[in-house]
This record gives C-alpha cells, sequence and structure tokens, in this order.
C-alpha cells in the first residue's frame, strides 16, 4: 500500500480524502468502496473495530476483511479464486473488479457515451470487453498460456467462463499449489490490465514475454520471501 501513501495519501487522513478529477480511476473505486463500508458499517468508528478484528502479525488480512465487511450477503463461488491470502491485494482488488464486470472496458464506456469508437488496444483486432481481454485477446492469451506452461497446468484454456469455473470448482483448496495458481490469475489479471492502460494512456508498449517475465517476477518475490510456502520453493525454481 505504499503506492497510496505516497501517491495519494501524503499524510491526509484515509477517512477524510475525497476524490479529485485528477486522481486515477483505480484510487476512485478504493474511495468509494470506502464510502460503502462507512455506509453500511455505521461510521468510522465502527469499521476502524471491524478492521481491527481482521489484523494478523500487523497486516490486514484482506480476505478475513473481505468475508467481515460482506458477512450478510450470498457467498459467491469465487471468493477464494480472488481473495487468495498469498495475493498482493492490489492484483485482488482488481480481480474482484473483473469478475463483477466493473472495469471500465471500452464496451463499457461506449455504452455510456464517454468514447466513440472501441478497438482492443492489445491487438487492435476486436473490441474491448472483459472477456476478449481476459483472454479472448491474442495478446493476452498468449500472456496467459505462457503463465498455465511455467506452472504445468494440466489443463489450457483462455475462455474467461471455463477459466472461472475451473478456478471455483476445482482450484479451491488449501495445498500451495492451488495457491499459487490463485496467485497467477491475479497477477495475470493485474498485469494485462496496466499493460492496457499503459497502451492507452502512456503510449508504452511491451511484448507478451516481458509482461509474462513481470508477473513471473511478481509472484516469485512472494513465494521466495513467504515462509508458509517454504515446502514449494524448490518446486518453482525448477521449472
Ligand atoms: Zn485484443
Amino acid at each position: 500500500m505504499k503506492w497510496i501513501h505516497g501517491t495519494y495519501l501524503k499524510n491526509r487522513d484515509i477517512w477524510l480524502v475525497q476524490a479529485k478529477s485528477g486522481d486515477s480511476w483505480m484510487w476512485k473505486q478504493i474511495l468509494k468502496t470506502r464510502d460503502k463500508a462507512l455506509f453500511s458499517n455505521g461510521g468510522v468508528d465502527n469499521l476502524m473495530q471491524l478492521i481491527n478484528s481482521c489484523v494478523n502479525n500487523s497486516k490486514v488480512q484482506m480476505s478475513v476483511l473481505y468475508h467481515a465487511l460482506s458477512a450478510n450477503s450470498v457467498p459467491v463461488p469465487w471468493y477464494n479464486t480472488v481473495w487468495e491470502g498469498i495475493s498482493y491485494p492490489k492484483h485482488s482488488f482488481l480481480s474482484w473488479l473483473a469478475v463483477q464486470n466493473r472495469l471500465q472496458t471500452q464496451d463499457r464506456l461506449l455504452k455510456r457515451g464517454i468514447i466513440t469508437s472501441n478497438s482492443c488496444c492489445l491487438c487492435t483486432r476486436a473490441e474491448e470487453n472483459r472477456d476478449h481481454l481476459f483472454f479472448d485477446c491474442l495478446f493476452s492469451s498468449e500472456v496467459w498460456l505462457l503463465v498455465m506452461d511455467w506452472l504445468k497446468f494440466s489443463w489450457r484454456s483462455c475462455v474467461w467462463n471455463h477459466i472461472m469455473n475451473w478456478y471455483c470448482y476445482k482450484l479451491r483448496g488449501k495445498g500451495d499449489r492451488q495457491k499459487i495458481k490463485r496467485m497467477a490469475l491475479s497477477s495475470t489479471l493485474y498485469c494485462i490490465w496496466i499493460e492496457r492502460n499503459n497502451r492507452i494512456f502512456k503510449n508504452k508498449f511491451r511484448n507478451a514475454v516481458q509482461v509474462f517475465g513481470e508477473i513471473k517476477i511478481s509472484m516469485l518475490y512472494i513465494i521466495l520471501n513467504s515462509t508458509s510456502l517454504l515446502d514449494s520453493r524448490d518446486w518453482i525454481l525448477s521449472l
């Protein structure tokens, strides 16, 4: 969460700060989520108590917090997939928006009249929507296939619904390799979304192998530094 402190908060109070017009879409989403949580929990004090109850080893357990915040709602099948405890919180948050189809993809912006044409900036051969971007697109499917090859997935699919079904029903267990495969999905979603944004907003392009390299490095950083994944180090380094 250093990026939030450095970029947005600058010593301002997280409970009081308001979104400004130049802020990133992601930051505005975080503040919107904060306001919803404040409303449904009856104010700052109650929400602080709830968050403190989800802290372990001075870290907020994102999956526990999500569970506490949605205590009265119906459990969703993608819960374990999205809120995998070893994933980066920003990757989990992006995945949470993606599974609910709430990312600001071009098909949605077009419907709202914010843009006038729709073309996927990763392949330039199709219109952009959630399912195309992840991973029907030629570019993103290349990235996802590299990830699946690296981690020796026993199946291959680049169809969003198939992938989510597989994760929700076959990859929901507590084993390290299942956890790592869940982290792989959220890291891939995040890095593809960042690549898409860099192309649109910064005119910066990387190829599929470079995006895959970033996913791999971000995952290895967690796996090789985590005391709970000691048994998986030799496996991941042998791949
Ligand atoms: Zn595409």
